[in-house]
Order: C-alpha cells, then structure tokens, then sequence
C-alpha cells in the first residue's frame, strides 16, 4: 500500500515542475514560507501555509534553515503544502553547512513525498565550523550539478539584482552566475528589490551575456521598519527616498507601516507586470493577511491556480 502511494506521488510529480507554469505566459503569484527551528512545535507554520494556500497560488516555496541539515522541517512542509494542500511547492536546499551525505538524503526525501522542485542554494557562510566542509560544497552550481545527476528535478536558483555581498562587482557576480545557469538551472528567483530601475537594468545585462531562462522577481511587503533596515544591511539592498520616506512617517505605527508597506509592494508588482513580467514571488514573513491583501488587491490581474 505505502509503495503504491509512494509510486502515485511520483507520477504525479513528473506532470507538476512548475517550470511549465512560468513559462504559460498566465500571469502568476507565489509565495514563500519558513519552516520554524528544529525543535519548535510548527502548527503555527502548518496553519500559515493553508491559508497561504487558500489563496490558490502558483506554488509555495518553503525556506532551509542553514545548520539544520536533514533534520529540519522543510520537507515536511514542502510536502504538506504538495500532498494535502494540493499546492505545487518548491523546497530550498541550502549546502554551506550541509554534507554531500546529507544532500543525498534530502533528496531522497522529496523524490519519495513526490517533489519535483528544489531552489538550489549555498546558504549563509556558518560563522562556527569550516567552509567549505571537506565532505561539502562550496557553491550553488556544485549543488545544482548533484541534484541534475540523482533524479528528475525542475531546478531554480538564486540571483542578485544589486550583486551579491560576497562578489567584488556585479559584473563578476553576473559571470558566476552564468556559470550556476549553465550547470542546469531552469529558473531564477531574485533577492528583494525596492526600486524597479534594479531589476530592468538587470535583467539587461543578464541577457547580454546569454542567461535567457525566467527570472522571477521576489518582492518583499515591508511590514516592520526595524527588521527591513536589519535585512537590507545584511543583503546590501538598496532602500530608495521614497520607501525611507514611508519608514519615517509610519515605521512607529505597526498596522499604518503594514498598510504601506503593502501599497507600497502592490504598486512595485503591477509595475513589472505592466513591463511584461508574468512571475512573482512574494516574500510574505508567515503573514497570510498580508498574502492575502496583495492577492485581494490583484484580484483582476493575476491567474489564480485550480486545485489538484
Ligand atoms: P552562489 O551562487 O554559490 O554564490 C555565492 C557567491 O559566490 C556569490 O558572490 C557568487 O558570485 C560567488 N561565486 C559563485 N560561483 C563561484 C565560483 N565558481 N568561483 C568564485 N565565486 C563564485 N539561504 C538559506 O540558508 N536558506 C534559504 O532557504 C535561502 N533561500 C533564498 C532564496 C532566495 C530567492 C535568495 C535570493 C536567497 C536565499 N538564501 C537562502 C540566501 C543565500 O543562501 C545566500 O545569499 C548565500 O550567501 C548565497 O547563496 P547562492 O546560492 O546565491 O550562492
């Protein structure tokens, strides 16, 4: 019986990369979650991503937590969104702190919960412990390159639009990321932005230099002033004027810097959307009211998925 429920979920799997829904030319949403810390009870979680997925997203992607390796929660979830929820979901796979080993396992554990798409990442650099590990990875694209060999995976990775924390220039960084594209990555997601202008200048000169795959921008709705700030200090996300300006009127004001922090997130999508992008993903912090306000205020422009 366990094998046959087993064989069902691969089966279905093969029909459901969502590479094919970004590419449908529909205009999609999705929406990202995190799995609570290993020893953390996660009903809190579980009742997050049904009501995310009540929203009838595109998929649900779910974080890895850097360190917890194979005993964090992330497939769990991942297949709980998949095989309850009916959603199709994307589980992160992060690699700095985890051993080719584990890797093996991770994977084994969503081909057997019928999950056909991972986000290929390197995570964090850990502060304690050597990097790379000698039984490890040092870079996305040795990950990506695993993950191509052990199965059938629609496979999406990282980008940085303002260049990420570790290259020297973008114009490096765009090179590396060349090289990650060509490993066998069908998709990329974006680090949050918060000016447009980044994007397009980006996507202008990721297509110069030959990565024609979809990128998805990720967009994140500010919803607490002190977090944000801390955020973008870490990735090297550029705040404009005009978002600095909403933190300084409303950032002592919770529900007010929500509500603006929302407008301010419907206002950055429908811009893209009107410049042709038909993908985003959203980073909703665990908020279902907040997904469900960007969904409601979308309502006429986004096609929303049907149930499996
Ligand atoms: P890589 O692609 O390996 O790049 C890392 C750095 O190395 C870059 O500076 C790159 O230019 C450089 N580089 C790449 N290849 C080479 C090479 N061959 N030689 C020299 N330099 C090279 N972190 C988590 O821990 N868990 C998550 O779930 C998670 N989800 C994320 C989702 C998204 C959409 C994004 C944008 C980030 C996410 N992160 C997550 C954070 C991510 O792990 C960190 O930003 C990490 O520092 C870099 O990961 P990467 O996969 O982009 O790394």
């Amino acid at each position: 019986m366990e094998d046959r429920r087993t064989q069902e979920k691969q089966y279905n799997a093969a029909d459901e990369k969502i590479i094919s829904r970004i590419l449908d030319h529909k205009v999609h949403i999705s929406f990202e979650v995190f799995p609570p810390r290993i020893h953390e009870n996660y009903d809190k979680t579980m009742h997050v991503t049904e009501e995310i997925a009540k929203l009838d997203p595109a998929f649900i992607s779910v974080t890895f937590r850097s360190g917890d390796g194979i005993n964090g929660n992330t497939v769990q979830i991942a297949s709980h969104i998949r095989n309850d929820l009916g959603v199709s979901s994307l589980a992160h796979l992060a690699c700095s702190s985890t051993s080719r080993a584990e890797i093996h396992q991770v994977l084994g554990s969503l081909k057997e919960n019928g999950i056909s798409n991972v986000l290929a990442l390197r995570g964090d650099i850990p502060q304690n412990g050597p990097f790379p590990r000698p039984d490890g990875f040092q870079y996305a694209s040795e990950l990506i390159d695993v993950i191509r060999s052990e199965g059938d995976f629609c496979i999406g990775a990282a980008c940085y639009p303002e260049g990420h924390v570790d290259s020297a220039n973008r114009k490096e960084d765009v090179r590396y990321l060349k090289k990650k594209v060509d490993c066998g990555t069908d998709f990329l997601i974006t680090q949050m932005f918060f000016d447009n202008t980044i994007l397009y200048n980006f996507l202008y000169r990721i297509r110069e230099q030959g990565i024609t795959i979809p990128v998805i921008p990720g967009i994140m709705p500010v919803t607490s002033a002190k977090q944000i700030k801390h955020i973008c200090e870490i990735s090297g996300t550029a705040l404009p004027q005009r978002f600095l300006a909403i933190i300084d009127r409303f950032g002592e004001r919770p529900m007010a810097m929500q509500q603006a922090g929302i407008a301010y997130a419907t206002d950055q999508i429908i811009d893209l959307i009107a410049n042709g992008i038909n993908n985003i993903h959203i980073y909703s912090m665990n908020k279902p009211e907040v997904a469900a306000a960007i969904v409601s205020n979308l309502s006429e422009i986004i096609h929303r998925e049907p149930k499996k």
